[in-house]
């Protein structure tokens, strides 16, 4: 078997002018044999780990994957781009068709009004978007209440070529309080947010919308997340107080989230149940400039 892919990526063309019987016959056996050894994936559905920073794949227990570890199938590390890891020597990919089809998929990116580019129709609320256009990922770790780490799926379609195996998503057009912070009044909210993310979202299916921008400046994910009812897990956070609508870069859904928070506001939820929906309470990029960070972010 191994003998007769050397031949193949040797005298490719050649082979392909004269494919013949005992060729075809040998092939056969070939693929019988690989089934035998790989299962019907082949070896590209081997497990191997990655971290949600880093370039490289490693195998179970290897010592850099001591404070993270995300399984994921071997091709889709190849796939994404990642590199075995030069310590623990993990398998390699020597099959090329092993690697899943590079199809690629386009992303939904939402509109609330109609787009004149792509003529595409608008949604006109975050409620509208459709679930089947998403991407779907796993939600595999959470950072904190806005921001979690998934691992994309590989579906049907493909894996869309601007998108690693393994994401750091920040929600979209939300805040939510910091754990750490120098003010007193939202921290102690902040790890309450930061719960409420996890008991909803960790180890679920989720689907990824975009806005105009695909990544902030720190190469993360911008994304509305929505779960597989339909909710906008984004829209929820809001409106159950858990966080602010983060306004201070213009998004889609600018105005129904902005609205979403008046009502958390005034019904005291969460977030606003010991402010008492105050609305002067400094939202937390605005303590932040105040504490004497720059101003312009
Ligand atoms: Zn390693």
């Amino acid at each position: 078997m191994y003998q007769l892919q050397e031949r193949e990526a040797a005298d490719l063309p050649l082979r392909r002018r004269c494919l013949r019987t005992p060729h075809k016959l040998f092939l056969l056996i070939g693929l019988i044999l690989s089934f035998a050894l790989f299962g019907a994936d082949g070896e590209g559905a081997q497990t191997v780990y990655v971290a949600n920073s880093g370039r490289s794949y490693h195998r179970e227990g290897c010592g850099s994957l001591r404070r993270s570890k995300i399984a994921v199938t071997l091709a889709d590390a190849v796939h994404s781009g990642y590199a075995p890891c030069s310590i623990c020597k993990p398998p390699v990919l020597v099959r090329e068709r092993d690697v899943p089809e590079t199809a690629n998929p386009p992303l939904y990116r939402v509109h609330r009004a109609p787009d004149p580019q792509s003529g595409e129709e608008g949604l006109g609320s975050y409620a509208r978007a459709d679930l089947r256009r998403m991407v779907r990922a796993e939600v595999v770790g959470h950072v904190d209440g806005d921001t979690v780490w998934v691992r994309i799926a590989s579906g049907n379609g493909g894996t869309p070529a601007e998108l690693r195996v393994v994401e750091t998503v920040r929600l979209l057009g939300v805040d939510t309080p910091e754990t750490v912070h120098p003010n007193r009044p939202v921290e102690r909210f902040g790890k309450d947010a930061g719960d409420f993310t996890r008991e909803r979202l960790f180890g679920r299916t989720v689907y990824l919308a975009f806005d105009w921008d695909l990544r902030d400046r720190y190469g993360r994910l911008l994304a509305y997340v929505y779960l597989s009812d339909g909710e906008c897990f984004n829209a929820l956070l809001i409106r159950e107080g858990y966080a602010y609508a983060y306004t201070r870069f213009t998004f889609q859904f600018i105005d129904e989230f902005r609205s979403l928070e008046q009502e958390a506001r005034s019904k005291r939820r969460g977030l606003w149940r010991t402010s008492g929906g105050d609305p002067g309470l400094p939202k937390p990029w605005v303590l932040w400039t105040l504490s004497g960070a720059p101003t312009s972010v």
